[in-house]
């Protein structure tokens, strides 16, 4: 019997599903035993601070996560940061194997002028802040102008549109953060428009999504015909399947006549951003009609980029292009890289699965002699360690605490305040 010892650096999706994939390979003569660590107080990664908050049944794949968490193999070490309590040199010199999934959490950025004033923002602190991420908490969002653009013709995009087009009592029996929730309320926006650079059949929206928008009870969804039928035109008979299921979600939202509601979600498409305006704060994004010199500006003052992710460097790990320098998954000597951090942000939560499944093969394929096992715990002496007990202490304290309200739990954001729920 060969007993290993593999530390996976973030608690999200793919990092659950690397620990799930070595658990499936354990046999009669191959053990492992798995430290996740994460540099949050919480684990769950996007499933916790990105899928929005209407979208509670995405969330239960968290189930699987506990199932993970509690088969005996793994231990969890939350509130540490690599880089910060541990290097990654520690953990390499220690473990058998690394296994990075630390995701992507910067916002591409667009790069024209006055993408920095006050009232830009990237989804990528604005799905944060509305998901009760403790480093998001005190993000500046503007909700005082009636007229929001969001940037972008993905998934991240539609979910930020609906938050801001939604009716904001729809939300009070979700875990959206209290504070968005009150922002919300507050907010003066009444239209929001998605803009897409390319025309409907390159949208990267999934039907499913656009399936669910003609439901909204209290916001008009509007997609012109016109810019549906060019697009069908555009794309002949040999249409791809996804494509195909998109344009008929589209086209269906088109044939609506709009309900009359108070809040509006319009899409535009073929619309390049070329220059963000306004003296000291938003004012106006001007676009040019893609493929053209047309220029035409929209008054806003709120505009929120949704143009994918690239990963923040650790260091001592090599990166390009905004993702961890891998291939299949291997980046050096047991060291391995799943998820967006691997392949780059796309695929939903369930991609991941397979792609750590993947690359956990390779790694077993790779292992050698086992290591003597050796302890992190004398690494951390300066760190406050959530376990896995803590994190089950301050989970069952924010479900008692949603319960009461109807919701599925009330949210923490403040990470003392989350410690003092792990009775830390
Ligand atoms: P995405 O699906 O890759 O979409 C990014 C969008 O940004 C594309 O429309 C892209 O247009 C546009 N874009 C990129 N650069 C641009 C620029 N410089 N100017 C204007 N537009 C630009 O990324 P995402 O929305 O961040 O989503 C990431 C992944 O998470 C996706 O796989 C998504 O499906 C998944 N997700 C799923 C759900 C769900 O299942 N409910 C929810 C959220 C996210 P071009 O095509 O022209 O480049």
């Amino acid at each position: 019997m060969s007993s290993y010892t593999v530390a996976i650096v973030g608690a999200g999706p793919a990092g659950y599903f690397a620990a799930q994939a070595l658990q499936n390979l354990q046999s009669d003569e191959l053990s492992f035993s798995i430290d996740i660590i994460e540099r949050l107080p919480t684990p769950w990664g996007l499933v916790r601070s990105g899928v929005a908050p209407d979208h509670p049944k995405i969330k239960t794949v968290a189930k699987v996560f506990e199932k993970i968490a509690t088969a005996g193999n793994v231990r969890l070490f939350a509130n540490v940061e690599l880089g910060k309590d541990l290097s990654i040199e520690d953990l390499k010199a220690r473990y058998d194997a690394v296994v990075i999934a630390t995701g992507t959490s910067q916002g591409r950025t667009l790069g024209i002028p006055g993408e920095d004033l006050p009232g830009s923002m990237s989804a990528a602190n604005f799905v944060p802040w509305y998901n009760a991420h403790p480093d998001f908490k005190d993000e500046s969002v503007d909700l005082s102008t009636s007229t929001a653009v969001v940037i972008g013709a993905g998934n991240v995009a539609m979910d930020v549109a609906r938050m801001l087009a939604l009716e904001p009592s729809e939300l009070d029996l979700t875990d959206t953060a209290e504070h968005a929730i009150d922002a919300l309320k507050a907010s003066a926006v009444r239209t929001v428009i998605i803009s897409a650079r390319r025309g409907a059949e390159h949208a990267a929206f999934t039907s499913p999504e656009l399936r669910e928008l003609p439901k909204l009870e209290h916001t008009n969804v509007i997609i012109e015909k016109k810019d549906i039928d060019s697009a069908l035109a555009r794309v002949g008979e040999n249409i791809e399947k996804d494509v195909k299921s998109n344009l008929e979600a589209m086209a269906l939202i088109a044939e609506q006549v709009p309900a009359g509601h108070e809040r509006t979600m319009k899409f535009q498409f073929l619309a390049t951003p070329k220059e963000i305006r306004g003296t000291g704060k938003v004012e106006e994004i001007v676009f040019t009609k893609t493929g053209t010199e047309e220029e035409f500006s929209i008054k806003c003052g709120l505009v929120i980029t949704a143009i994918g992710y690239e990963a923040i460097p650790l260091a001592g790990i090599p990166y390009k292009n905004g993702k961890v320098v891998n291939t299949d998954g291997r980046v050096e000597e047991n060291l391995y890289v799943v998820g967006w951090a691997k392949r780059g942000p796309s695929g939903v939560i369930g991609t991941n699965k397979s792609d750590s499944s993947d690359v956990m093969k390779l790694l077993v394929e790779d292992l050698k002699e086992p290591k003597p096992h050796t302890d992190i715990a004398d690494l951390l002496s300066g760190a406050t360690v959530v376990s896995q007990g803590h994190w089950e202490a301050i989970n069952a304290a924010e479900v008692a605490a949603g319960e009461a309200k109807g919701k599925p739990r009330v949210k923490s954001v403040a990470r003392e305040e989350l410690l003092l729920l792990g009775k830390l």
